[in-house]
């Protein structure tokens, strides 16, 4: 069985002292595809060096997560830009517009955003959609840029049926994660009704631990608790969720 982690922060400092472990763990558990988001440029060098010690294993993406989005854009863009230039990434990612943290930003997330998707297009790569608190705003960009080129994955997917459909609309997969085992988390009332062919999954580690580790240091692992739930609502056993959930990770990322 390979399961692919289309969503996780490695090289994030909280597994300093235990990543060879962490990692190793998943892979031994059949966790083996994992897809590296980035978040600025402070954190290039360590997503490089994973990559170099776990070359079949970890995919990288390039981008300026939205959060990031400060006085210093231009620069971190340009960043982005020299980098896709210069190396082989699998994704523009993960860009897109938050409102949860800072309402203040918005129209230059909006900018970051749009110029982002620009340059995916360039790059003919799929975007990694960041979304808190900002489903409208987000659509409103999609619609501008909708086209052939235009896909990727809705990350971290925690709206409405209605905005799962629009969102599959832009030729985006929703990426699932630790939220649809959360009591609150709403969205595993309606994924039933969402083809599996539209879905990939992810953890988000460290962040979006799944239950029973809600609220603890997230792990590429416990992807495995997120399958054990799909297999709940779509009625389908593990093998045939990895191998679908990886599939459709092929189909986006070409890798
Ligand atoms: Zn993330």
């Amino acid at each position: 069985m390979i399961i692919t982690d289309t969503h996780t922060h490695l090289y994030s400092e909280s597994f300093d002292n235990d990543r060879q472990n962490i990692i190793d763990q998943a892979i031994k558990n059949g966790v083996s595809r994992f897809f590296i988001p980035a978040i600025d440029s402070t954190y290039t060098e360590a997503m490089l060096t994973l990559e170099a010690n776990y070359p079949d294993n970890m995919f990288l993406m390039m981008g300026l997560h939205p959060t990031h989005v400060k006085e210093n854009y231009i620069q971190e863009l340009t960043h982005v830009e020299q980098m896709l230039k210069r190396h082989k990434f699998y994704a523009v990612g993960e860009i897109g517009i938050d409102l949860y943290w800072d309402r203040s930003t918005l129209e230059v997330q909006k900018k970051a955003f749009k110029h982002q998707i620009q340059l995916a297009k360039t790059h003919d790569l799929p975007i990694v959609i960041h979304c808190r608190e900002a489903f409208d705003e987000i659509f409103e960009v999609l619609e501008e840029e909708k086209d052939d080129n235009l896909h990727g994955i809705f990350h971290c997917f925690t709206g409405n049926l209605e905005q799962a459909h629009q969102a599959i609309s832009y030729n985006m997969k929703l990426g699932i994660g630790g939220v649809v085992t959360f009591k609150n988390g709403k969205i595993d009332q309606f994924l039933d009704r969402i083809d599996l062919k539209h879905i990939v999954l992810e953890t988000d580690a460290p962040y979006l631990a799944p239950v029973p580790y809600r609220g603890k240091r997230n792990e590429s692992l416990y992807i495995l608790k997120v399958l054990e739930k799909l297999e709940i609502l779509y009625g389908l056993n593990a093998e045939t969720i990895a191998k679908v959930t990886t599939q459709n990770s092929f189909e986006v990322f070409k890798v």
